[in-house]
């Protein structure tokens, strides 16, 4: 774990990027550090809460890392447990995945 880039590190690097594009931060903060274990799910599908890419899919069996993923808005005992272990890593830029959906704007 000790070679994983720290907060204020991954920060510095984006403030010298000077982008204002949310999403093309975003992008760039998940190839630097990994996706987030927040995501959220659709039909079986997971995407990352971050950046928005499609990580895997449950109803192939191929996503090994399904056990072990926040799902936004679900709020079971499994992603609470699982949300406390979250790093700083998987909150970063991500949304709290157990707060109340709010309106874009
Ligand atoms: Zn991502
Ligand atoms: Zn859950």
């Amino acid at each position: 774990m000790s070679d994983l880039m720290e907060q204020e590190e991954l920060q510095k690097k984006l403030d010298l990027l000077g982008l204002t594009d949310d999403q093309k931060i975003k992008d760039i903060v998940c190839s630097l550090i990994g996706h987030s274990k927040i995501q959220t799910a659709c039909f079986g599908y997971f995407y990352c809460a971050r950046c928005g890419d499609q990580l895997g899919d449950a109803l192939a069996s191929t996503y090994e890392d399904a056990p072990n993923v926040v799902i936004v808005g679900h709020k079971c005992d499994v992603c609470e447990a699982n949300y406390s272990k979250c790093t700083w890593q998987d909150k970063f830029m991500c949304p709290n995945p157990f707060e109340e959906r709010k309106e874009k704007g």
